[in-house]
Formats: C-alpha cells, sequence, structure tokens
C-alpha cells in the first residue's frame, strides 16, 4: 500500500511531491501523458517569483523534478486511468492495467488547452504558437497578432495583449462573440482589437526559422480566404481538465472542473485535488504550486490522523 500517490507532473503535482517528500511520506508520482504539464510547452516564464531574470518552463519542471526527486519521491511514467475509493484505503488504476492501492491520493493532472488541430502544430507551440497570453504576451510587443476564439477566455486574452500587440485580430468562427456582455463591449470597443467573423484559421505559415509568419483564413460564410501576417497566434478555444477517471465519484462542475472545499479537499477522505484540474480562474505556474504545497501538507494531516486511531 502506497502512502501518498501523486496524480500529474506538473507545477502542482511536482510542488506536492516536494512536499510530501520532505515530510518522508514517499510519494509516487504519476508523471500523466503531459510529464511536465502546460509549462513543458511554454518558452520563458518571467512571473514565476524568485527568476528575476525570467526562466525557461521546462528548466522550471526539471528542477521541480530534481528537488522532489532530491528529497526521496519516486516517479513512473504512468497514467490514471481509474479511481475507485473506498472506506479503508483509494484504488487508482494505471495505464488502463494494474491497480495500486494507496493511503491518500493528490489529483494534480491539470488541464489540457484545447488545439486547433492544424499541420505543424507541435512544432509551432512556443515559435509564434500559444494557449497563454500571459505567459508569451510580452514576447510580442508592437507586431500583429491573431487572438482566435469568442468566449471569455479569448476576449480576455485580447484585451491582455493590447498592452504589447501593434494590432491584434481576434479570430471567431461566427459572428457573435461568447463572451459574457461587459467582456465583448470591451474587446469591441479597443482600437487595437480588430474581429474578423465568421472566420477560421485553415494553415500555419511559418517562417524559415521555423517562427510564425502568417496565417491562412477561410471565411466560412463566404468562403473566401486570404493570408493574414502575424508574429503570434494565441488559441483561446478553451481548456479541457484532465479529470476523467473521476467522473462520477468526485464533484465536478458542468464543465468538467473537479471542485474542492477548503483550498484543495474533494468530498473523499484521503483524496486532495491541486491545479487547473480544479481552477478556471487563475491557471498560473504559481497559483497551481501553492495548491499543491496545500495538498501535500493536507495529505501529511489526513494520514497522521490515520495512525493516531
Ligand atoms: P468557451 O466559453 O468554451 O469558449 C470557447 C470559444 O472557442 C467559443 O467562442 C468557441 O466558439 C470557440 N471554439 C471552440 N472550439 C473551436 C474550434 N475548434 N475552432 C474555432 N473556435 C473554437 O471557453 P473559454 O473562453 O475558455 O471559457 C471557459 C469558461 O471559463 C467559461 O465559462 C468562461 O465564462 C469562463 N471564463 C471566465 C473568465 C472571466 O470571467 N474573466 C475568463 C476566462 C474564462 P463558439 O462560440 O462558436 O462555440
Amino acid at each position: 500500500m502506497e502512502k501518498v500517490i501523486i496524480v500529474g507532473s506538473g507545477c502542482a503535482g511536482l510542488t506536492a511531491a516536494i512536499y510530501a517528500a520532505r515530510a518522508n511520506l514517499n510519494p509516487l508520482v504519476l508523471e500523466g501523458a503531459q510529464p511536465g504539464g502546460q509549462l513543458s510547452t511554454t518558452t520563458m516564464v518571467e512571473n514565476f517569483p524568485g527568476f528575476t531574470d525570467g526562466i525557461d518552463g521546462p528548466q522550471l519542471i526539471i528542477n521541480m523534478h530534481a528537488q522532489a526527486e532530491k528529497f526521496g519521491a519516486r516517479f513512473s511514467y504512468a497514467e490514471a486511468t481509474g479511481f475507485e475509493p473506498l472506506n479503508s484505503h483509494i484504488r487508482l488504476q494505471v495505464d488502463e492495467k494494474e491497480w495500486l492501492a494507496t493511503e491518500s491520493l493528490i489529483i494534480a493532472s491539470g488541464a489540457s488547452a484545447r488545439w486547433l488541430g492544424l499541420e505543424n502544430e507541435e512544432k509551432l507551440i512556443g515559435h509564434g504558437l500559444t494557449s497563454c497570453a500571459t505567459c508569451d504576451g510580452a514576447f510580442y510587443r508592437n507586431v500583429p497578432v491573431a487572438v482566435v476564439g469568442g468566449g471569455d477566455s479569448a476576449a480576455e486574452e485580447a484585451l491582455f495583449l493590447t498592452r504589447f500587440a501593434s494590432r491584434i485580430y481576434l479570430v471567431h468562427r461566427r459572428d457573435k462573440l461568447r463572451a459574457s456582455k461587459i467582456m465583448a463591449d470591451r474587446v469591441l470597443a479597443h482600437p487595437k482589437i480588430e474581429p474578423i467573423w465568421n472566420t477560421v484559421i485553415t494553415r500555419y505559415i511559418p517562417d524559415e526559422k521555423g517562427e510564425m509568419r502568417a496565417v491562412d483564413l477561410r471565411n466560412v460564410v463566404t468562403h473566401e480566404e486570404r493570408e493574414l501576417p502575424v508574429a503570434c497566434v494565441f488559441v483561446a478555444i478553451g481548456h479541457e481538465p484532465n479529470a476523467k477517471p473521476y467522473s462520477g465519484k468526485l464533484e465536478m462542475d458542468k464543465d468538467g472542473y473537479l471542485i474542492t472545499k477548503r483550498l484543495v479537499e474533494s468530498k473523499h477522505p484521503g483524496v486532495f485535488i491541486a491545479g487547473d484540474v480544479a481552477d478556471r480562474v487563475y491557471k498560473q505556474a504559481v497559483t497551481a504550486a501553492g495548491a499543491g504545497c496545500a495538498a501535500a501538507m493536507e495529505a501529511e494531516r489526513y494520514l497522521s490522523s490515520l495512525e493516531k486511531h
């Protein structure tokens, strides 16, 4: 029987692993489908406290991983695929095969950005293609950029980018924003933001160095096609929390985000939740790290309470 299993190896999972390992809980970290989480797909992280000149996202993850390992965390390239909370312990299925037993569980499986599914997409991420304006917006000063999507995220990204970019094209597949009225009004009133309605991106066009140079657009009503020069595309078509194994067993909101009380607690004793799998608001590395810390501390308290009985 494991003492604590941590599902996910992004900022939340690795911070939980550092704390749990330092508390001598010998945690087992299941690295998940995207080891390192969303930070592993970004470039420079300029807003993680303590790094005056910023830190490369993958490097930050490598450091956290090494820090957790140094204190005794164990890692496995495995994914949680099933979950069964029992009164005595928790069962967790791994890679749709074996079941592990654990006294406590920290779910830090994150959320995955939705992408458009176009050619070269994976190669261009971090080279003029991103899903995070807060992370990457400052790199695109005085150049035109595009935001894809029509929801609150797209509106928020577009408004944030007005601080940097010379022009923000908001490419939306319909002729009306899904975003809340207040956000939509702000977006439509901003002189730097130009909505391009009824339009989808059909192709990314990189330059000879492999950086985004332009995109091909298609109007879905008129079928007219054209090229739009942009230095970066910010895809904001929603995130999907990675919470499938817990469906029907833990509380979720309508979009599948896990619901917590007191920051990291689930409805099941011994099961704690941290990071983007439960966070539809902040979605920042530092907030995920904070929740990971809290989850490990709660797991430690929970395990101590078991020993007392
Ligand atoms: P969302 O509301 O689901 O919006 C996603 C947008 O992307 C929609 O406009 C959708 O178009 C478009 N889209 C989806 N798939 C696409 C595709 N394959 N190609 C092109 N466009 C595509 O997601 P979100 O904006 O991330 O927001 C998620 C939730 O968080 C919402 O409840 C939102 O209110 C909330 N949120 C709130 C705030 C805030 O209050 N400040 C900020 C961010 C998010 P259609 O409109 O045609 O479906």
